[in-house]
């Protein structure tokens, strides 16, 4: 699904945030990203939908180079979902209005066509009764819930997770992890970053340890977790672990 060759990510000429990733994301997987803080995780997340451009190397998504300078990007991006740490839900209008406003206005679906969406996606997470209510009147972990539920109206491919649970609350995150452990049950090509490494050992399909810029190691959860190789790595697991 996504292809990932030698790429580069240079900030300000000097700073080196990603330094040859290499990889690959099959259909159905779940890649879990883990890695010290500034170690690129956000950067590479970025770059999978070109929300960072990379200085060099290509990036494939469904075949097509998505770095080539005359690939229509937001036609492709709007295969890609995304969910960030904060919520990003507009303010101003209500749950239903914020799950239907990009497939009424992107994917050109009729308003009651959209509506009868959003209400079964918000009965699969147990929140029809919050649809005509405002995020300011929710709790953090229905808000998280809400925007994933957001990007999935837009029917993506793949979903990528950028540390979704780290603002939250801690009795709000097995919510959250839950919907993401359903998502992944039901097929979806997921990759995350995260701290919750029990998510990764017990959902993962694959790890990838991120250091410097660098991929440092890449293995099946049950070999990253209890035979790890990288000297970084075994470091950075005897402090999470
Ligand atoms: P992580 O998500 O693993 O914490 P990031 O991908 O956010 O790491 O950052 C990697 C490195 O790139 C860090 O040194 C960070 O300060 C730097 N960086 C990230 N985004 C920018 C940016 N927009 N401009 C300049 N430097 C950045
Ligand atoms: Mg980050």
């Amino acid at each position: 699904m996504i292809r990932v060759e030698d790429v580069h990510k240079v900030f300000g000429g000097a700073l080196h945030a990603l330094n040859g990733i290499t990889t690959e994301i099959r259909k159905g997987e779940v890649v879990v990203v883990v890695g010290p803080s500034g170690s690129g995780k956000s950067t590479f997340l970025r770059s999978l939908n070109l929300l960072e451009v990379p200085s060099s190397g290509k990036i494939y998504f469904e075949g097509v180079d998505i770095t080539d300078k005359k690939v229509n990007i937001d036609q492709h991006r709007q295969k890609m979902g995304m969910v960030f740490q904060h919520f990003n839900l507009f303010p101003h209008k209500t749950i239903l209005e914020n799950i239907t406003l990009a497939p009424i206005k992107v994917r050109r679906k009729s308003k009651e066509e959209a509506e009868k969406q959003a209400m079964e996606l918000l009965q699969l997470v147990g929140l029809e009764e919050k649809a005509h209510s405002y995020p300011s009147q929710l709790s953090g972990g229905q808000k998280q819930r809400i925007a994933i539920v957001r990007s999935l109206a837009m029917e993506p491919d793949v979903m990528l997770f950028d540390e979704p649970t780290s603002a939250l609350d801690p009795e709000m995150v097995g919510e959250v992890l839950d919907l993401m452990k359903q998502l992944a049950k039901d097929g979806m090509t997921m990759v995350v970053v995260t701290h919750e490494m029990g998510f990764a050992r017990e959902v993962g399909t694959r790890v990838i340890f991120m250091d410097a810029g660098q991929i440092k190691e890449e293995a099946d959860p049950e070999e990253f977790f209890t035979n790890p190789k990288d000297p970084r790595l075994q470091e950075f697991l005897s402090k999470v672990l």
